[in-house]
């Protein structure tokens, strides 16, 4: 029997995407995937290190392994991501049945890591020099299957130059590197011709793709060229991209969305904060002025757009008078939904170094619950207002509701849970009668097509 390799993961939409890109090579390898830990020869576990959480759930999920290791002959642990390459040697001292780490620069090397880990415990793993080469991965293996039938990601960039004050990026994931254009769309046509219906473009500041550097490659183009180019893909019928920062969304992106139809309506562009004092400490180089008039000129050119956003609350010295100017913007803008976190040092961040201290915690633990509860009311609104209307919808798969329900996403990126008395396969386009909302989901039913047989007599 082959080798069989057990991975975890936790983490954003990018480490979500990283861990799909190594599941993938790693069946070029001729590795198998196997859901039991106790049956794998190579356990890998991909991080985050944006919130301290995560990071304290790698080191006792490592904790826990020491015991597996010692039972199994010849078990390879690895562990990648942003804390790997944040925390690199450190890791490896700290857990001496630790094989290898590595960051997210080089999971194209895994399969070199895992042959030097066969010999010898290998150190911090560190080969990348060319940035391009992270972009080299092989196609869909024929025995990859997708854990979203009709949808897949596909990376445009990685890194980031902006250094906001509280974020680790930057450290963990370098400098913005741009893939060339025609990398993605070869890789945009191969899924198509699988399946694909729609993409997500990924970056961590994926709107300053193609911006001009210094040190340019060939072949990229301003990223509303790529959006352009990747929605007239044949068989492409929905492109999305995560996450842009509000300073790129410029004349040439906002037009895309009043003359793209496969770009979907909804845009999720972090603010953090609604104070631009708050947002200035953060250095986010925009002020809430700014953000507003943007989103104006986004709504002037899409009616319909679904705005969702990140705000963090108890940014050091963020005061009372600071988060209601939070509280005013949510409200103003009336975010569809919002990723809100109370602010989590993290080490090496500007904000560390320059020594800013937390707010309390109590205070911050109560500016979160007061924000939240106002998006969950924001959330149901904007859902209820759906309700009456008929959204198509790209088939995840089963509903978590049970009862013979399907779930999926619909144009706005929100959840669907509907029944169908046909069957609706997943990854497919299929267009529900919405007539119900929760704060989490919209509730809707397909709607029984109309035979001749069943026209009403008159
Ligand atoms: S824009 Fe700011 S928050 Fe986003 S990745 Fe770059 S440094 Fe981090």
């Amino acid at each position: 029997m082959g080798r069989r390799f057990h991975l975890r993961t936790f983490g954003c939409q990018m480490n979500q995407h990283d861990a799909q890109k190594i599941s993938n090579l790693l069946l070029h390898e001729g590795f198998s995937a196997t859901e039991e830990l106790e049956s794998a020869d190579l356990v890998l576990i991909h991080t985050c290190s944006v919130r301290a959480k995560a990071e304290q759930k790698l080191y006792s999920e490592l904790g826990a392994l020491s015991a597996l290791k010692q039972r199994r002959a010849g078990l390879i642990i690895g562990v990648g991501g942003c804390v790997a390459q944040q925390e690199g040697d450190r890791l490896l001292a700290r857990f001496p049945h630790l094989d290898f780490v590595f960051g997210p620069q080089n999971i194209v090397h895994l399969p070199k890591m895992i042959g030097v880990a066969d010999v010898q415990r290998s150190l911090r793993v560190d080969y990348s020099e060319d940035p391009q080469e992270r972009f080299e991965l092989p196609e869909r293996h024929p025995e990859y299957t997708s854990p979203t039938p009709g949808r897949a990601f596909v990376t445009v960039m990685e890194g980031c130059d902006l250094f906001c004050s509280f974020c680790v990026v930057p450290r963990t994931r370098g400098r913005e590197v741009s893939r060339p254009s025609a990398s993605i769309l070869g890789e945009v046509r191969a899924l198509a011709e699988r399946g694909v219906i729609e993409v997500t473009l990924l970056g961590q500041t994926v709107n300053a793709y193609g911006r001009p550097r210094p040190g340019r490659v060939a072949g990229e183009v301003a990223f509303a060229e790529l959006i352009r180019a990747v929605a007239a893909v044949p068989g492409i019928q929905r492109v999305r991209f995560t996450s842009p920062h509000p300073i790129f969304v410029g004349d040439d992106l906002i037009a895309c969305y009043a003359d793209v139809p496969e770009l979907c309506p909804h845009l999720h562009l972090p603010v953090q904060s609604g104070s631009s004092r708050v947002l200035s400490a953060m250095r986010r180089r925009y002020d809430r002025d700014d953000y507003l008039k943007r989103v104006e000129r986004l709504r002037r050119a899409r009616a319909d757009l679904a705005l969702t956003t990140d705000v963090i609350v108890g940014f050091p010295g963020e005061t009372r008078e600071d988060f209601e100017q939070t509280l005013s913007l949510v409200r103003e803008l009336a975010f569809v939904d919002s990723f809100s976190f109370k602010y989590s040092p993290r080490p090496g961040t500007p904000a560390v170094r320059a020594g800013l201290e937390p707010i309390d915690p109590a205070e911050a633990q109560s500016r979160l619950e007061e924000l939240q509860a106002l998006q969950r009311s924001l959330t149901l609104a904007a859902h209820e207002r759906r309700v009456g209307s008929s959204v198509r919808v790209l088939v995840e798969g089963a509903s978590r509701h049970g009862a013979g329900q399907r779930c999926g996403r619909c144009p706005y990126n929100r959840i669907v849970n509907f029944s169908s008395r046909e069957p609706v396969p997943a990854g497919t386009l299929v267009d529900v009668d919405i007539h119900g909302a929760t704060p989490h989901s919209l509730l809707g039913e397909v709607p029984v097509k109309r035979t001749n047989l069943e026209l009403p007599c008159i």
